[in-house]
């Protein structure tokens, strides 16, 4: 049964959902970006696509959506009350292509950050993280 109302319903919520990713990742950008360390953006060549690559160190820093990626016990990850089996399976998916691709990135020797949303209402905090991130030399 195909009920044409929800799909617009449906597409309507992932475009926000989307929209909303692209401000967290602008906003996690610009944080770092005043740390003045050099990065690339998007490299295709690395699994994922990582939103910053640091080739130089060798390490890449993802920045994650807490409701698209599946943030464990974030309350901003929290699922909406309809529509379970269109969502689950979805960010379910999303969770287990994270995880792909930071295995992947382990076994070529790269490390990884991941940035979630949630992290940057305390921007000093996150700041140390990623700052001790690049820093670490192993
Ligand atoms: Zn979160």
């Amino acid at each position: 049964m195909v009920d044409t109302l929800s799909k617009t319903a449906r597409s309507e919520r992932m475009s926000r959902v989307q929209g909303k990713n692209t401000q967290v990742e602008h906003a996690a950008r610009s944080l770092v970006h005043g740390l003045g360390y050099r990065y690339a953006l998007h490299a295709k060549d690395l699994p994922g696509k990582p939103d910053m690559v640091f080739r130089s160190r060798r390490k890449v820093i993802f920045i994650h959506g807490c409701f698209w990626h599946r943030h464990r016990r974030c309350k901003l990850a929290r699922l909406p009350k309809s529509r379970l089996t269109f969502w689950l399976p979805k960010l379910e998916g999303n969770r287990q292509r994270d995880k792909r691709v930071q295995r992947g990135l382990t076994k070529m020797r790269w490390r990884y950050l991941v940035i979630w949303e949630c992290q940057l209402s305390d921007p000093a905090r996150l700041l140390d993280k990623v700052k001790a991130f690049l820093d670490k030399e192993d």
